[in-house]
C-alpha cells in the first residue's frame, strides 16, 4: 500500500492549493481527483476578485478572459445603478484553465496527482487514515483533506457537518448583445438567496446564470424569457451548468486526521456566492497545519483544530458579515429592493465609493465605508436595514 503523509480529496482550486502549500512545505503529498481531466466539469461562472487572482499565485495573462470594472445592478422595479471604476475591479476566467493551472502549480512544488481516482472510504485507525479507491486499491494517509466540493459525502462521513444552506445554481453561455463589455450585470429579486447575473465573456457573449434556494433551472429559464434579457439573446445557449453552492460554514471543519476546506468547507461569500478566493486562502492553511501536524506526529482532531483556528481568524468575519446581508436581502420585499437601489443610485459620492473601495473578496470594508455616507435619507436606509436584520 503506498504511504503519504498528506491526501488531498479533490483537485478544483482549494485542493490543488492545499497540496501545493503542504508539498512546499516537505510532505509527501498526494492529489486524488475522481475525473480524467482537471476543471471539468465547470461549474461557475468564473468571475474572480482581484485578491483571488493575487491568492491563485498565477500570471493573469494565462486565465484571464477579460477584466470587469464595475457592475451595474438592477431592482425587480427596473430601477439601475451603475458604477464604473477606472481600473479593473475583478476578472472572469476560463476557470477549466485555472483549476488546471492550481494543479499544476501544485504538481511543480512535489505533490503528486492521480486522476480518476475518486475515494470512496476513509477509514481511521488512531493514526493513520486508510483510502479505499473505486478500483479497490488502498492508500494510507496520516492526514486527508477533503476538498471534494459542495457534496462532501467523505467530510460527512468523517462527522464534520454539513453547510448551513445550499444554493441551486444554474448557468447557460449565450450569444447576447452585451450592453457594456466591462460591466457585470446583477440582477436583484430573481433568485431568492442570491441573485441572478450577466457576465459578459465578449462584446456579444455572455454567461447569464443565478444561484436560488431552490429550482435553479426552472428560475434560470424563466430569468432568460424576461424582457430585459429575452431582447438581447442573439441565439440558443452553447452550454449549460448546474451546481450547488453551500453558504454558513459548519462549526467545525476537523476530525482526527481529517480536515475539510474549500466548498467541503462551507467557504463560500455569501453577498456573492464566490468560492474561489476563500478557498484559496483556506487552501494554503489547510497544506500548512496539516504538513506541520504531520511532522510533529500529532494528527488529533485536537492538533489540526489549528486549522479552523487561523481559517476562521482569516475569513470568518467576513463570511458572518456576507451571511447577515445575505439574509437581509433575501427577506427584502421587490419594493423594498427598488427603493434602496433607486437610494443608492441617487447618491453620487457614494457611487464613488463603490467605485474606489468596491471589492468582490471583502466587501464588508466597503460595507463600512457607505455607512459613512449616511445623511438624512440614510437614516431612513439604517432604519429599512435594522427591520430586516432583526
Ligand atoms: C453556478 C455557479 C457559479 C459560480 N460562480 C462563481 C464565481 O463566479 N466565482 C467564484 O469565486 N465562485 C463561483 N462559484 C463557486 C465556486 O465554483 C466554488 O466555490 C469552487 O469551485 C469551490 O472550489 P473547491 O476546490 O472547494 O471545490 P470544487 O471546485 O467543486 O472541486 C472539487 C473537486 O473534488 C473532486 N471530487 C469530489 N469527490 C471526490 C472523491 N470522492 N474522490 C476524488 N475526487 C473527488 C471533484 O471532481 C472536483 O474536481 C460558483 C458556483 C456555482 C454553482
Amino acid at each position: 500500500m503506498d504511504q503519504y503523509d498528506i491526501a488531498v480529496i479533490g483537485a478544483g482550486p482549494a485542493g490543488s492549493m492545499a497540496a501545493k502549500y503542504a508539498a512546499k512545505a516537505g510532505s509527501k503529498v498526494i492529489l486524488l481527483e475522481e475525473h480524467s481531466c482537471i476543471g471539468w466539469p465547470v461549474e461557475c461562472a468564473g468571475l474572480l476578485g482581484e485578491k483571488a487572482m493575487q491568492e491563485s499565485e498565477l500570471s493573469r495573462g494565462c486565465i484571464a478572459v477579460r477584466g470587469m470594472k464595475g457592475a451595474t445592478v438592477y431592482s425587480p422595479g427596473g430601477f439601475h445603478l451603475k458604477f464604473k471604476a477606472d481600473e479593473c475591479k475583478a476578472w472572469v476566467v476560463d476557470r477549466r484553465l485555472f483549476d488546471r493551472s492550481v494543479a499544476l502549480d501544485a504538481l511543480r512544488c512535489g505533490a503528486e496527482l492521480r486522476l480518476r481516482s475518486s475515494v470512496r472510504t476513509v477509514e481511521w485507525d488512531g493514526k493513520n487514515s486508510i483510502l479505499t479507491l473505486a478500483d479497490g486499491e488502498m492508500i494510507q494517509a496520516k492526514i486527508v483533506i477533503s476538498a471534494e466540493g459542495v457534496r462532501a459525502r467523505l467530510a460527512r462521513m468523517a462527522g464534520i457537518p454539513p453547510s448551513r444552506r445550499v444554493l441551486c445554481g444554474a448557468q447557460v453561455e449565450v450569444p447576447f448583445a452585451v450592453d457594456d463589455p466591462q460591466l457585470v450585470e446583477v440582477h436583484l429579486g430573481e433568485a431568492p438567496g442570491l441573485f441572478a447575473w450577466v457576465i459578459p465573456t465578449g462584446e456579444n457573449e455572455a454567461r447569464i446564470g443565478l444561484c436560488a434556494r431552490d429550482r435553479g433551472c426552472d428560475r434560470l429559464r424563466a430569468f432568460l424569457k424576461k424582457d430585459v434579457i429575452r431582447k438581447r439573446l442573439l441565439g440558443s445557449p452553447i452550454s449549460l451548468n448546474v451546481g450547488g453552492l453551500p453558504l454558513g460554514p459548519p462549526d467545525t471543519t476537523v476530525a482526527d486526521g481529517f480536515l475539510a476546506v474549500g466548498d467541503a468547507a462551507g467557504q463560500v461569500k455569501p453577498t456573492s456566492g464566490g468560492g474561489v478566493y476563500p478557498g484559496l486562502v483556506a487552501g494554503k492553511i489547510a497544506g500548512r497545519v496539516a504538513s506541520k501536524a504531520a511532522n510533529e506526529g500529532d494528527c488529533s482532531a485536537g492538533r489540526l483544530r489549528e486549522y479552523d483556528r487561523l481559517w476562521r481568524a482569516a475569513l470568518g468575519r467576513e463570511l458572518w458579515i456576507g451571511m447577515k446581508a445575505n439574509k437581509a436581502l433575501e427577506k427584502m420585499s421587490a419594493a423594498e429592493l427598488d427603493e434602496l437601489v433607486s437610494y443608492l443610485a441617487s447618491k453620487p459620492a457614494l457611487l464613488r465609493t463603490i467605485e474606489e473601495h468596491g471589492d468582490i473578496d471583502r466587501p464588508s470594508r466597503l460595507m463600512a465605508r457607505m455607512l459613512l455616507h449616511l445623511d438624512w435619507d440614510g437614516v431612513r436606509l439604517a432604519r429599512l436595514l435594522r427591520r430586516i436584520l432583526i
